[in-house]
């Protein structure tokens, strides 16, 4: 069983993958087993429980109105963001929610949705579960999900296997270490993205990959451009002024230009990014939406400021970028309620710099090495957002992660690629350092910043 790159990246909207776009595809999935039951037309109410990091800092991250969403049948990547606030209002207006789209119930939100913090399920920090039942109140159905970080959704006995590896398919190249992958390039005489691109044609013909692929650059595109143009405060308590589009003014305008005037840049892109994930925008989620503007922005510096940059450069990068993101789903987790923010902001900044390398015609090696820098200096970092909302530090975080990804481009590629530590030593660490981590630094608001800095 195997991941796809359009498993790591995927359509999405903010803010935030694991709490937000998880429990929608979580809720979506229970109305659509109930359909498939055949017991949809006989549900008179759903109950929905939130546990662990999902009720400490579900509020901040839209995690009730994803589960509203969710169980009317919407899914992140088809929905339109400007009519979620519609929505939302005739569900809570009216209190009757329409199942699927379809089956019209009564719902009362504070009664329907319990919001368990002293609580957490065996599997996950991130559990939910969903009972449906019948007018006499007979429970007629119940499950319980697991949100496991970038839009990922399994089932208890899901968890170790399914989730890890969704697909069935049979891989031409299957790795399942960064030695692996590396040892199966050598021994191929493939370059790391024709390795992935050959996986790839496994899932579906070559065209429709190298198509989805450029409409994933489209989005990220479009998304730094909204961003740019947007203005005012973001949603939430701490009443954070977009910051982006006076950057974007500011070096638009300058007349003569600084010598770190890339940098200035790749940390507008950035901010654009998170600012429009902040705001429940529309984002490619790369690897988790609170570490979406990373690949973006150094996708963009890339494009804006590399000599010789191709929309070639561009696929090779995603392709490579996705196979780093592979490793560390599979050996250690990019869910921020489980190994902090090393797992969102530290995975998108070491696929974004062995990304950056393969774009730049860097080795194999060159890319392994570009990926551990990445990592390697972000190992430790904690998620304590204020308030839990995904903005502080989050948005910021994301500047500071793609410019990190870029140097660690350009010292892979100052070297041939021999390094003292590997790619697969620093995911190890990392996953031991998430587990040592305490939880009040994993996605609960709990430490750091969310109780050192007052929410307003
Ligand atoms: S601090 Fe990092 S892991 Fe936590 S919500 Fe923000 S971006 Fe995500």
């Amino acid at each position: 069983m195997s991941l796809s790159v359009l498993d790591i990246f995927k359509i999405g909207i903010g803010p935030s993958s694991s709490h937000t776009m998880g429990p929608m595809n979580a809720a979506r999935r229970f109305v659509g087993d109930l359909v498939s039951a055949d017991i949809l037309a006989k549900t008179s109410r759903v109950g929905v429980q939130l546990y662990g990091s999902l009720a400490l800092t579900g509020r901040g991250h839209c995690t009730d109105l994803a589960v509203l969403l969710g169980l009317e049948g919407h899914a992140p990547d088809s929905l339109d963001p400007g009519t979620v606030e519609p929505t939302l209002l005739r569900i809570r207006t009216s209190r009757r929610l329409r199942l699927g789209g379809t089956q019209e119930i009564d719902f009362d939100e504070p009664l329907d949705v319990l919001w368990h913090r002293d609580q957490i399920l065996p599997g996950h920090s991130n559990g939910m579960r969903f009972t449906a039942l019948a007018a006499d109140g007979t429970i007629i159905a119940r499950e319980e999900y697991y949100s496991t970080g970038g839009g990922f959704v399994a089932r208890a006995d899901e968890l170790d296997v399914t989730e890890a590896n969704p697909h069935t398919v049979v891989l031409p190249h299957p790795f399942e270490s960064a030695r692996e992958l590396l040892e199966r390039a050598r021994a191929t005489g493939l370059d790391l993205h024709e390795l992935v691109l050959a996986n790839e044609d496994a899932f579906r013909p070559r065209a429709e990959t190298i198509s989805a692929l450029n409409q994933i650059w489209s989005v990220m595109q479009s998304c730094i451009e909204r961003g740019f143009q947007a203005q005012g405060i973001l949603p939430g308590v701490l009443k954070v002024r977009r910051r982006a589009p006076k950057l974007f003014r500011q070096l638009t305008e300058a007349s003569s230009p600084s010598p770190m005037v890339a940098m200035d840049w790749v940390n507008a892109y950035a901010l654009a990014v998170n600012e429009e994930n902040a705001a429940g925008g529309r984002v490619v989620t790369a690897p988790t939406n609170g570490a979406a503007g990373i690949i973006p922005a150094v996708l963009t510096y890339y494009r804006r400021f590399e000599p010789g940059s191709s929309d070639d450069g561009v696929l090779r990068f995603l392709l490579v970028g996705s196979a780093i993101g592979m490793l560390y789903k599979k050996n250690a987790s990019i869910s921020g309620a489980e190994m902090g923010c090393q797992g969102e902001v530290g995975v998108a900044c070491s696929m974004a710099a062995g990304g950056l390398v393969a774009a730049l015609n860097g080795t194999n090696e060159q890319i392994e090495n570009a990926a551990e820098i990445g990592m390697e200096h972000n190992l430790g970092l904690t998620c304590d957002p204020i308030a839990g909302l995904v903005q502080i530090p989050c948005i910021e975080r994301n500047a500071m992660g793609a410019v990190k990804a870029i140097n660690a481009s350009r010292l892979a590629m100052r070297g041939d690629g021999t390094h003292k530590v590997t790619l697969d030593q620093v995911i190890a660490t990392m996953r031991q350092t998430g587990e040592d981590m305490s939880s009040v630094y994993k996605e609960t608001s709990q430490g750091g910043l969310a109780v050192n800095v007052p929410e307003c």
